[in-house]
């Protein structure tokens, strides 16, 4: 690396997408943002936005068969830009890697051993670790001299403590197929709870956050002193509370009741509460803006998709209020959280007596910027901090590379 080398392309790759950014980690400053959409499919489409240039958003589509097609295609869009790979700017690859297991628990310099331990955990996320992985190669392909990291989605959670990522299963069968809680959006908790810190003017280490991580998957976590100490998400990413198109929280009876009488197979059962569940399996709808326009109109099925949404929400505040003992802030995020002011309201309503009140004006304000919405006398702050997973792969990535 030289030591103009501020640039880190943060590259999160899925099944059939790639989401890109180009940032500077010299100001923090974003230099390019893009996607690859239906990759495999013959209306592929990729959207390029060259910020660094003040351009417009540039939209080709057409086939893009594979995930290396589409990083060539990614790179020859910035290289329009004079931002192309082989940049001497150029730090260092950061790619989202959704599960590092027991293993990962800090950024990751990615050499062939890890990516064979990444391989090794594909069992355990069949679903994204496999686009992770074509990712990571597809990028040492083109630039096989740059470093490369992995920042795990799990990681944030490893500090969780035994008896919390525990099941209460059978040690031996558990241990024998790393069934344990590991969680996700980490990158998202570690973020949103640090930019919560600041924002009460105290350093990570002396507040204890509830952070509320709400998008189409969505996520809570107890955060206590800069340190995670439970998590809503699992094994996989369908624990904990009620999603886009996830069920969360279930009797795992549910799934033998329904191989038993419906005659459901595994992998049925897998996307129904995956895929079919949650929000859209309650009422139809997996968009929030969609819900609320439908309870407006004095929809039922909507309202109360929306009544079971935050009824497991205000659960798993009131459980982590419990396990930190005390709070400082509960902090929203993520598309639902940043922007669905009704969620935020509804979720704290009649919590008073725990020191949590939302003041109805400044919850209603509309602003990207990291806010409190609590009123002066309540004990514990209430805000809304918007996300940043790649900044934060980003800053990440650049700590490793650069230290
Ligand atoms: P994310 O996964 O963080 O991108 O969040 C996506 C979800 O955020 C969407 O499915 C919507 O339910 C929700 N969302 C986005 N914008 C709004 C909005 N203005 N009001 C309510 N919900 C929103």
């Amino acid at each position: 690396m030289t030591a103009t080398a501020t640039r880190v392309l943060v590259l999160n790759s899925g099944s059939s997408s790639v989401k890109y950014q180009l940032l500077d980690m010299a100001d923090g400053r974003r230099l390019a943002v893009g996607l690859v959409e239906r990759i495999g499919e013959e209306n592929s489409r990729l959207a390029h936005t060259p910020l660094a240039t003040g351009g417009g958003k540039r939209e080709t589509e057409g086939a893009i068969a594979d995930h290396e097609t589409a990083l060539k295609a990614v790179a020859a869009e910035l290289s329009a830009d004079g931002l192309g790979l082989d940049s001497p700017q150029l730090a260092a690859i950061g790619h989202r890697v959704v599960h590092g297991g027991l293993r990962f628990t800090e950024p990751t310099v990615i050499d062939a051993a890890v990516l064979k331990e990444i391989e090794r955990l594909v069992p355990v996320a069949p679903l994204h670790n496999p686009a992770n992985i074509t990712g990571i190669r597809t990028a040492q392909a083109l630039r096989p001299d740059l470093p490369q990291v992995a920042v795990f989605d799990t990681a944030f959670h490893s500090t969780m403590p035994e008896y919390a990522a525990r099941y209460a299963i059978d040690v031996e069968t558990a241990d024998a197929h790393r069934v344990r809680r590991y969680g996700f959006h980490g990158t998202s908790h570690a973020y949103v709870s640090r930019r919560t810190a600041a924002l009460l003017g105290k350093d990570p280490s002396e507040v204890n956050v509830i952070v509320l991580h709400l998008g189409n998957g969505a996520s809570a976590s107890a955060v206590a002193g800069g340190r995670c100490v439970d998590t809503s998400m699992g094994l996989t990413p369908l624990e904990g509370l009620v999603m886009g198109t996830r069920s969360g929280d279930i009797d795992p009876a549910v799934t033998f009741h329904l191989k038993r009488v419906a005659g459901m197979s595994a992998d049925e059962i897998d996307e129904l509460l995956n895929k079919k569940s949650g929000l859209l399996g309650l009422c139809g709808d997996n968009d929030m803006r969609e819900i609320r326009r439908r309870i407006d109109e004095g929809d039922e099925r909507a309202a109360l998709a929306f009544d079971i949404y935050i009824h497991r929400l205000k659960k798993y505040i009131g459980a982590y209020y419990a396990v930190l003992g005390r709070v400082d802030a509960v902090v929203f995020t993520a598309g639902v959280g940043e922007n669905a002011a009704p969620v935020r309201e509804a979720a704290v309503a009649g919590l008073e007596e725990l020191g949590l009140a939302v003041d109805a004006g400044l919850n209603a304000v509309r602003s990207d910027e990291p806010r409190l919405i609590s009123p002066e006398y309540a004990r514990v702050a209430v805000a809304v901090v918007p996300t940043d997973e790649e900044l934060e792969i980003a800053r990440q990535t650049y700590a490793l590379v650069s230290a």
